[in-house]
């Protein structure tokens, strides 16, 4: 650093209040432990949800009052678990949290990931409190603190996965309705002939009307694979996600260069490091990213960039979150034009029996429309919060 540069940044810290103290700190973190009724039962290659999923809210605040909302959306079979976030974020995190600067969260996500390994979906949540207490100080949309918005929508995609199919038509005809048009089917939970009556009738009830893609969540081992996808390829999906287990690498990548549609890859690539061995080994056409896989917004922004200098475009997943998380997702889509294929941030409106937001996450027919308002935009209703919580630290 020069004279000059040095003269600068001591100006600039003079013209801070207190000499060159944040004007505010973090001075409270509460933890809540959520359980989210949902509204059918959903099976996937690798699990099934029914009744309930159990997701972590954390709540900071500064000083001077500004609320900050993250959310954490575990499952237990493809991130990990409510517990271990709650967890993860009294115990291990807090120190990091309490007296910390929010506009330091490079900083802070940094310390994270040396005190703490793992735990993607507790780091999640606590990057987007922090972005959001920032962006509230600042009077800026998350989006632009991430670079600044390339989308104002994104198109929404919405998973059908209810063993009960004709219940999923019914319900794939009031979406189109809605406005909705691309549809995820989630394959390889109850046989190849049930894959293919369901792909057959929605293309015969909504014909090129809709898009469809298929996942697969893990659910097939190599053996199988191939001939069955090149029966699900004689219905046109724009994609078909993960057909064999996480670390089956060898196969992914056996599997894209047999098939003619894209191979996406979901759970293969958590973060930055996964993204750059999946584009040396040449395991995907396309990666999907998760801020609950990737530790966050900027991570997910990261796993995008190493994918976009591999030639690999990335779709906008998630896990079962309510409206808090998607906005987080929605925001990181916003500012990052390598993220191009949707998003799937459609379970605050159409799979759980309630969301958390004190609005209504805003889909507007068929796409997410990104919010305006300084920082995540939407806050928590604190009253339903409280409603369907099962555990509070802090
Ligand atoms: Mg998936």
């Amino acid at each position: 650093m020069n004279v000059d540069q040095e003269r600068a940044l001591s100006e600039t810290e003079g013209s801070l209040p207190d000499g060159g103290r944040p004007a505010a700190v973090i001075d409270r973190a509460a933890i809540t432990v959520v359980q989210l009724p949902v509204r059918t039962p959903r099976k996937h290659g690798i699990g099934d949800v029914s009744g309930k999923t159990a997701n972590v809210i954390l709540r900071l605040q500064t000083t001077d009052g500004i609320v900050g909302w993250g959310e954490a959306a575990p499952w237990p079979v493809f991130t990990g678990t409510a517990e271990a976030v709650a967890a993860a974020l009294d115990v291990h995190l807090r120190p990091l949290i309490i007296g910390a600067d929010p506009f330091r969260a490079t900083e802070i996500m940094t310390k994270a990931d040396r005190v703490l390994v793992g735990h993607p979906e507790a780091k999640a949540a606590l990057e987007m409190a922090l972005y959001d207490i920032a962006g509230k100080i600042a009077g800026l949309p998350v989006a632009e603190l991430l670079g600044g918005r390339c989308r104002d929508t994104v198109p929404l995609s919405v998973s059908l996965a209810n063993p009960d199919f004709d219940a999923d038509l019914e319900f794939a005809r009031s979406l189109v309705e809605d406005g909705v048009r691309i549809f995820k089917v989630k394959t390889g939970f109850s046989g190849h002939a049930f894959d293919i009556h369901r792909l057959e009738t929605l293309r015969a009830t909504f014909g090129d009307t809709i898009d469809l893609r298929v996942d697969y969540n893990q659910g097939m081992v190599g053996h199988e694979a191939l001939r069955r996808l090149r029966d699900i390829e004689a219905f046109a999906p724009d994609f078909i996600e993960q057909p064999v287990p996480a670390d089956h690498w060898d196969t992914m990548a056996q599997l894209r260069t047999a098939i003619d549609t894209p191979l996406l890859a979901d759970e293969s690539v958590f973060t930055p490091a996964d993204a750059l061995r999946a584009v040396k080994a040449q395991i995907a056409d396309l990666i999907s990213i998760k801020v609950m896989k990737s530790g966050g917004m900027r991570r997910g922004q990261e796993v995008s960039a190493v994918a976009e200098a591999g030639g690999i475009a990335c779709y906008g997943g998630d896990m079962f979150e309510s409206g808090l998380a998607h906005l987080a997702g929605l925001h990181m889509i916003a500012a990052t034009p390598n993220i191009s294929l949707g998003c799937e941030f459609y379970q605050a409106n159409y799979y759980l029996a309630e969301d958390l937001l004190a609005e209504r996450f805003p889909v507007d027919n068929g796409v997410v429309v990104v919010p305006r308002k300084p920082g995540l935009g939407i806050d928590v209703d604190e009253a339903r919060l409280a409603g369907f919580a099962v555990e509070t630290r802090g």
